[in-house]
């Protein structure tokens, strides 16, 4: 695939729930994770949509005032990890931080769970909402998750001190 394409589920162009402030939020399309109880199980089959230009969602965001970040969710951002990247670079160029939702752990993707293209792009990401969504955990009072196992993690923190280090310590 056109790296500077996306397998798009759908956009928020303000969201309160995906991160700190107003905040943009681009649904990836396709997950393997497949957590029971999953709020959004039409998100799971990649090839359900076409892909389009990702060129045409970050057009969309510049033209937004008063952001204060790009969330990528899904579905799960890291099973197009290129694009993910993509995006996430041209969001910083604009000014606005990142935070990305994945099923994948922070730890599992450092060891190369979803591929090299997802650890190069964990160097394009302020805050990792990780893990998968676990029905037993669910909690109503996770600030932006849906179950506690999830974490919120410092991604640029986390590489610098080789350990994963929560956002909300900081
Ligand atoms: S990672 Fe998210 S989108 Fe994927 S199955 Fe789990 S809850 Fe659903």
């Amino acid at each position: 695939m056109d790296v500077q394409q996306i397998f798009l589920s759908g956009e928020v162009r303000h969201s309160l729930v995906d991160g700190p402030g107003i905040r943009y939020t681009v649904f990836f399309q396709g997950c393997p994770h497949a957590c029971p109880g999953c709020q959004n199980p039409d998100t799971h089959d990649m090839y359900a949509v076409s892909p389009v230009p990702v060129s045409e969602v970050i057009g969309r965001i510049r033209r937004e005032r008063f952001l204060d970040g790009v969330t990528l969710s899904g579905g799960d951002p890291m099973a197009q990890p290129e694009t993910l990247k993509a995006i996430a670079d041209a969001v910083h160029e604009i000014g606005l931080s990142v935070w990305t939702y994945t099923g994948w752990t922070y730890e599992a993707l450092l060891a190369g769970a979803a591929g090299e293209a997802a650890i190069e792009a964990l160097h394009s990401i302020d805050v990792l909402v990780d893990g998968p969504f676990i029905m037993d955990l669910k909690s109503s009072e996770c600030l932006y998750r849906g179950s506690t196992n999830q974490r919120l993690i410092d991604v640029q923190k986390s590489l610098e001190s080789n350990r994963a280090v929560n956002w909300e310590d900081i």
